[in-house]
């Protein structure tokens, strides 16, 4: 069992690990060690940190908590194109994240709360409720549980799994810290990108603190009436706050942002709302990236016709928007965007 009142490994930066051993007598070299071990080795527990003197892995043992995600169950997608864990503690469900195996490389899909407040009609997440936000280490250990699982480094992250990461947006920036210091698991900042449903003052905050992390917006319709009949968050922040938040984005970091644009069937995907997307983004410097809406049960959304696809990606190629279609790696586990839950499908 895990004990709640002892610290948590990966919670802690650098510094706040050193001053723990420094309680211990112990020199900051130790901690950027047990940090190699952590970040760079993925070690299961502080027994095979054999490079530390024995007494202090025992007074490591006794005195922190290293994991408290266990892996409650593992799923191989169709192809093996995708894995999609499942985290617990003391055997109940926390949280799941995917591991997708692109011919480029491989991507981990993190989750950043426990369930969702945030309501997206489409999402399997909204199902869940809200219960809290992760934790920094959770978010950590979900991730080095995978390169831990894997055997190898994980190349590329995305913050796309359940939850809103810019209502957690402290512990996901700390997390992101963690990742991409050198002493931790050192990904460049470029790797990383964290999707939101389009938070206006939180866009303006990360453009400032993401020191060159990604930035992915789900818009999913070009017009209000449509936006606030799919994402209940519309009402409060409407379409055209969320584009001058990216526009601000966009001078202070002078970098593309990619716009979500999931397409449900008869719901998003005219030609109409493709030219509206058209003269929205017109002039700004980003990437549409087209998402087939992927089935949730008890959902009565439809999949868009492939032609419908095809033509919507037309119309914005015409206008010289750059577009791609994400191709979908989850499925046959439930573990493509928009599906992830907490493991029940199978209670
Ligand atoms: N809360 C963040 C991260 C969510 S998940 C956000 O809103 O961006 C990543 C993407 O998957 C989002 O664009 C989300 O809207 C989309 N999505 C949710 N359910 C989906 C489904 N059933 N099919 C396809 N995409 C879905």
């Amino acid at each position: 069992m895990m004990d709640n009142r002892k610290p948590n490994l990966f919670d802690l930066d650098l510094s706040g690990l050193s001053d723990l051993l420094s309680l211990q007598g112990e020199k900051p070299y130790r901690a950027r060690q047990i940090w190699a071990w952590t970040f760079k080795r993925f070690a299961a527990a502080f027994d095979e940190m054999t490079d530390l003197p024995a007494s202090l892995r025992q007074y490591l043992a006794n005195s922190t908590n290293y994991r408290r995600l266990d892996l409650l169950r593992v799923q191989e997608g169709e192809g093996r194109w995708s894995k999609k864990y499942l985290w617990g503690t003391n055997g109940l469900p926390v949280c799941e994240s995917v591991l997708l195996k692109y011919a480029y490389g491989l991507t981990a899909c993190l989750s950043t709360q426990v369930g969702c407040p945030v309501g997206c009609a489409f999402c399997a997440s909204s199902g869940l409720g809200f219960q809290r936000s992760l934790q920094r280490g959770e978010i950590l250990e979900e991730f080095i549980g995978m390169c831990r699982d894997q055997g190898i480094r994980i190349g590329r992250i995305v913050f796309m799994g359940t939850g809103e990461p810019f209502l957690n947006y402290q512990e996901v920036l700390g997390a992101i810290d963690i990742l991409s210091n050198p002493h931790g698991y050192g990904l460049s900042r470029r790797r990383i990108t964290v999707s939101t449903v389009g938070i206006p003052e939180a866009i303006r905050r990360f453009a400032r603190d993401s020191r060159g992390a990604r930035l992915a917006v789900s818009l999913h319709a070009a017009s209000d009436k449509v936006r606030d009949r799919i994402i209940p968050y519309n009402r409060r922040f409407p379409i055209e706050q969320v584009i001058s938040a990216l526009k601000d984005y966009a001078l202070l970091t002078r970098q593309r942002v990619t716009v979500e644009y999931m397409l449900l069937g008869g719901v998003n995907d005219s030609l109409a709302e493709a030219e509206r997307l058209v003269s929205l983004v017109s002039g700004m410097d980003l990437l549409v990236n087209l998402i087939p809406w992927n089935e949730v049960p008890g959902l009565l959304f439809k999949r868009p016709e492939p032609q419908k696809v095809l033509e919507f990606r037309g119309r914005l190629e015409r206008n010289r928007v750059k577009v791609t279609v994400r191709r979908s790696l989850g499925g046959g586990i439930d573990a493509a965007c928009g599906q992830l839950g907490l493991g029940e499908e199978e209670r």
